[in-house]
């Protein structure tokens, strides 16, 4: 695979504060596994109900990752290790987290670079 141009081990975390992180039922299935509880104590325990509010899709029902506060991001994947800023599922993490972000690059981490030369701070997290 070509090399990506982007380090997450440099980054807060941005993707898993994404409000919708949607799941399929292969996912909760996997997460079921991964903890050794059924899958109806899966998708009780890590997974919302949500209604589309606007867009094309309004009103469709998407099931999404419940998240919990965070004190970079408003709130996070309840997965997220918010010391560490990783996951902490990755071998059972979502399709949707596999395959961010579809390509060699990270439109968040060159957002992040530039604000950190530019404040000449490495540590620097400007608000997204
Ligand atoms: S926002 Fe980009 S750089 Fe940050 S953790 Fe997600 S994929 Fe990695
Ligand atoms: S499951 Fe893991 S990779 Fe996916 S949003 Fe949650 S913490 Fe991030």
């Amino acid at each position: 695979m070509a090399k990506v141009k982007y380090d997450c081990s440099k980054c807060p975390g941005y993707c898993c504060s994404y409000p919708r992180i949607s799941v399929t039922k292969k996912d909760v299935r996997r997460l079921a596994d991964h903890f050794g509880i059924t899958e109806a104590a899966a998708w009780k325990k890590f997974i919302r109900r949500y209604v589309v509010e606007d867009g094309e899709d309004k009103g469709e029902i998407e099931y999404i990752l419940k998240h919990r506060k965070d004190h970079i991001y408003a709130t996070i994947c309840q997965f997220f290790d918010q010391d560490e800023r990783r996951c902490t599922i990755y071998e059972a993490r979502p399709s949707v987290c596999r395959e961010y972000p579809d390509g060699k690059i990270c439109g968040y981490y060159n957002f992040l670079k530039f604000e950190r030369k530019h404040q000449d701070d490495k540590e620097f997290i400007p608000s997204a």
